[in-house]
């Protein structure tokens, strides 16, 4: 009887936790009903058009959202996303708190060390903004005495710390960043290309400008703990799958209109 309650307890409150979680799917229905085990997905919500919210709208939205909707549909589960910020991913991940990460993510040998990446999903680069009016900064070599915000943990905190003679600032979000450069606090930002576009066209943003150079070729992967080699496997059917069905394309084609 007693752990008849607890059972309803921790049902009631996982159910309240993928509610505020803003979970995708919103049938409602709980996974327990189909006995397939909910999978538990970290982004960090702050990078559009990849994962943001808008205010207006409960269920997170992105490219990253519909895909990770996608393969959990594919791979018969529930899924539930929860808003972790960007260096507290793969510590949520190791606390094995959540099954995987979907956060624009670059690939690299660094995070090998400490998650298994599926095959890549999307191709990537980082690119840089600066105000309307800057004639000083032209390249990423122009950096040099310059200060620089990037967003903390992130692909371009590592490389503009390669650059010579950079004064980096690390925030928490790209829009921190963004607001940081408008009110001149700092010269560029560095970012990821796409959220950089993004940004600039879909936002409305005005005095400032997205600079064509691109720092790194990079790609993005879903990531999971060291020791789910078998989940690694199943997310990386799902994608090959999407990518036979169509859906893949149709997400793209949502988020960045038809592949060139
Ligand atoms: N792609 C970059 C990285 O992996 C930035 C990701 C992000 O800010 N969400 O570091």
């Amino acid at each position: 009887m007693k752990f008849k309650k607890i059972l309803a307890a921790v049902a009631a409150m996982s159910f309240a936790v993928a509610a505020l979680a803003g979970c995708g799917g919103g049938s409602g229905s709980s996974s327990s009903s189909s006995g397939a085990k909910t999978l538990k997905v970290a982004s960090s919500i702050d990078f559009a058009p990849f994962e943001f919210q808008e205010e207006s709208q409960k269920d997170y939205q992105g490219f990253d959202m519909d895909l990770i909707r996608a393969v959990g549909k594919e791979m018969g589960r529930e899924v539930e996303i929860q808003n972790i910020s960007f260096d507290g991913l793969i510590p949520a991940l190791q606390a094995k708190n959540v099954d995987v990460i979907i956060s624009g993510m670059t690939i690299n040998d660094e995070r090998k060390q400490s998650v298994l990446f599926s095959d890549p999903y999307y191709q990537s680069g980082l690119t840089m903004v600066v105000r309307d009016n800057e004639e000083s900064i032209k390249k990423f070599q122009d950096l040099k005495g310059k200060k620089v915000a990037v967003q903390i943990g992130t692909t371009s905190a590592a490389e503009v710390k390669k650059i010579e003679g950079v004064e980096v600032k690390e925030l928490n979000t790209p829009a921190d960043c963004f607001m940081e450069l408008k009110a001149g606090g700092v010269d560029a930002v560095v970012n990821d290309r796409p959220v950089n576009d993004y940004y600039i066209q879909k936002s409305g943003a005005t005095g400032v400008k997205a600079l064509e150079e691109k720092l790194t070729a990079e790609d993005y992967g879903i990531a999971m703990g060291k020791d789910n080699a078998e989940l690694q496997k199943q997310v990386n059917e799902a994608l090959k799958k999407l990518h036979e069905n169509g859906e893949y394309d149709k997400i793209f084609a949502k988020w960045f209109g038809e592949k060139k």
